[in-house]
């Protein structure tokens, strides 16, 4: 290197560059994602209390759930998501999910540092456990990038990760799907690893770690199975992105 260029790197050091958009940047609340993409996100801070998704339209009054926490309470005493699932923030949710960038791991999991820090902090969590994917997924992705979410988080918050769970039955996409039917092909599709034992999750409390929640399905049933075959205390969720409830 020539001593030139040294000396303008000591005066002009090397902007990072945004994970989202490519350009260079000079400061971001989220290390890897310019303040300018952060901007076009929808953070959640008006959320039904139960299951953190936003309200459209925002008709809820403090503290009241919305009809689908109303109709039936999910398992978990409460899940929160940092941004709604839409526009630009989908986009660069998409591109970690299928576009083979596991770098945007970092960014994804200092944001789920943020509201772990507001919203879970006091609940004594022991363990993090992400939502598995079915192995044929897996294998085709390379990665699950919940597992990937949890282990980053895990390593912020020092609670250790256990990524025990196993899907042993791939599904339909569940949005296609209606209620009654989601919860009948998620039925038996989770199981505990072979040689886990059981025994360290038992009163414990759980904090799922997923990257989005579409319908609620998969996060109530994996709740479910926590609560009654890991036999844990409580279950609480986090993930990166929700697909708000509509009220018609
Ligand atoms: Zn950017
Ligand atoms: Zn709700």
């Amino acid at each position: 290197m020539k001593v030139l260029d040294v000396l303008k790197d000591l005066i002009y050091p090397e902007k990072p560059v945004c994970l989202a958009c490519g350009r260079k940047y000079d400061h971001s609340e989220i290390e890897g994602i310019c303040d300018r993409c952060l901007s076009r996100f929808s953070f959640i801070t008006e959320a039904c209390p139960i299951c953190g998704r936003e309200v459209v339209p925002a008709v809820l009054i403090e503290g009241q759930h919305c009809p689908e926490c109303s109709e039936e309470r999910p398992p978990y005493n409460f899940a929160r998501s940092v941004f709604t699932y839409s526009g630009y923030a989908r986009e660069v949710l998409l591109e970690y999910k299928y576009g083979h960038r596991p770098d945007l791991a970092g960014p994804f999991s200092q944001m789920l540092f943020l509201y772990y820090d507001e919203y879970f902090k006091d609940q004594n969590i022991d363990y993090l456990i992400p939502v598995p994917m079915h192995g044929e997924r897996k294998n085709y992705r390379g990665y699950n990038q919940a597992a990937r979410l949890a282990q980053a988080l895990s390593k912020k918050i020092k609670i250790e990760y256990k990524d025990v769970i196993s899907r042993v039955k791939d599904s339909l996409p569940l949005y296609t799907l209606t209620k009654k039917a989601r919860k009948m092909e998620l039925e038996g599709a989770f199981q505990l690893e072979e040689d886990t034992d059981s025994a360290i999750f038992k009163d414990k409390n759980i904090l799922i770690i997923d990257d989005i929640i579409t319908t609620g399905t998969t996060s109530s049933e994996i709740s479910h199975f926590i609560l009654k075959e890991m036999e844990a205390a409580n279950v609480y969720v986090l993930t990166t992105a929700s697909v708000p409830v509509k009220i018609e």
